[in-house]
């Protein structure tokens, strides 16, 4: 009524259809079908192993996709919406590791590209996305190893190559620090005979997020430790933190997260909000009590290494064991931590972090956190246990 009487109030029916017109073009913008829009997909990428394969379609921007599994032949196809495949794409990627046999990309309407991914022999996959850049991740799992004697370790020290991760005031590199103190955890752990110690990069070289936990996973390994050095805009920001994969309201941990996986906080906050992290938590959640194991790996590590580096370092300041959502734990299939070892930005720390004793003590400590933990966590318990699990 309210409307009609407006409409009414126009001086000219032609002044009422222009005023709908822009409105509606203000409310309901006209999406036409421009290849100019649409969502290229760039191109088809996988790693593969022999228990588990990851496959990853890279994005101009991301897509939603509506992901179905067929039988007879076993496939899985994702449809991704408003897309189109990049002119020179590789259509077809064999891969033939007995588990996946093809990837085949397509364009199966006018708006939508098909992936297909033809089986072999497949126990369990999961789809999910990953922003900046924008991508697509299909992680295909083999059946079971028969589980090794020896406990795995893989540790994986940030950034590398061209990303040089945090960088000090007096120019202190993250990537180099880290890598330092990977290599000297590697040697102390790798005393114990009853520890295999895998690195994800053992030189100064670029890996990206989603390879991290592809090796963690295609080794089975039993613990995943991501280990970095933190920055803050607040220079006297300092202290020491362990992160486990999880949903979080804390903005001071959004930030790190946000820094670590290389996008905007508020891209951050937005996936904090929104549900397209939900499978990813969920698979994580239901992995047997995985995050049980990964809060308890954090905090033996945080107590020990706050713990170990005072003893010859006053004013270590223990900030904790928090959750954010980090990439690089994506998809980890064993308990799985983050470390921020200390503040490149805090022109203190960095002094410290610079020092070979310093990171001695450190990779020391997270190793004495390890055999704790590993102590603490006796042969079986990594079992399910029904309903044990913290909802998010
Ligand atoms: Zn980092």
């Amino acid at each position: 009524m309210k409307k009609h009487l407006y409409v009414k109030g126009m001086k000219t029916l032609l002044e009422a259809v222009t005023f709908l017109f822009i409105a509606s073009v203000i409310l309901f913008p006209l999406r036409p079908v421009d290849a100019a829009e649409k969502i290229e997909v760039t191109d088809i990428r996988y790693w593969s192993y022999p228990e588990y394969t990851r496959v990853v379609i890279g994005l101009s921007d991301l897509a939603d996709y509506r992901q179905n599994r067929l039988s007879r032949p076993d496939r899985l196809y994702v449809d991704l919406k408003d897309s189109v495949l990049k002119n020179d794409l590789q259509k077809t990627i064999s891969v033939g590791n007995g588990m996946l046999r093809n990837v085949r990309a397509g364009q199966f309407s006018e708006n939508t590209v098909r992936i297909v991914l033809d089986f072999d022999k497949m126990n369990n996959y999961r789809v999910f996305t990953m922003e900046d850049p924008d991508r697509l991740v299909i992680d295909i799992y083999g059946r079971k190893q028969v589980a090794a004697l020896k406990k795995r370790i893989v540790l994986d020290p940030g950034h590398g190559g061209n990303d040089p991760g945090a960088v000090g005031p007096r120019n202190l590199y993250e990537k180099d620090v880290v890598l330092d103190i990977a290599l000297k955890l590697k040697k102390i752990l790798a005393q114990d005979q009853n520890l295999e110690v895998h690195l994800t990069r053992e030189t100064d070289v670029f890996i990206p997020l989603e390879q991290r936990t592809a090796i963690a996973n295609s080794k089975s390994a039993d613990l995943f430790i991501s280990i970095h050095a933190n920055a803050s805009p607040r220079r006297d920001a300092k202290g020491v933190e362990t992160y486990l994969l999880n949903w979080t309201s804390d903005e001071e941990a959004m930030k790190v997260a946000a820094r670590e996986n290389a996008i905007s906080l508020k891209k951050m906050k937005k996936m904090n909000e929104g549900r397209d992290v939900l499978d990813i938590m969920l698979s994580d959640l239901k992995r047997d009590n995985k995050r049980d194991e990964s809060l308890k790996l954090a905090n033996f590590l945080q107590q020990n290494m706050v713990s170990g580096l005072n003893k010859n370092y006053s004013h270590i300041v223990d900030l904790g064991v928090k959750q954010a959502l980090f990439y690089v734990l994506f998809g980890a299939q064993m308990p799985s931590v983050l470390v921020e070892v200390s503040f490149i930005s805090n022109p203190l720390e960095e002094k410290l972090l610079a020092k070979d004793s310093y990171r001695i003590e450190l990779a020391q400590s997270i190793a004495f956190g390890v055999s704790k933990y590993m102590s603490a966590s006796p042969e079986g318990q990594t079992v399910a246990k029904n309903g044990r699990n913290i909802a998010p």
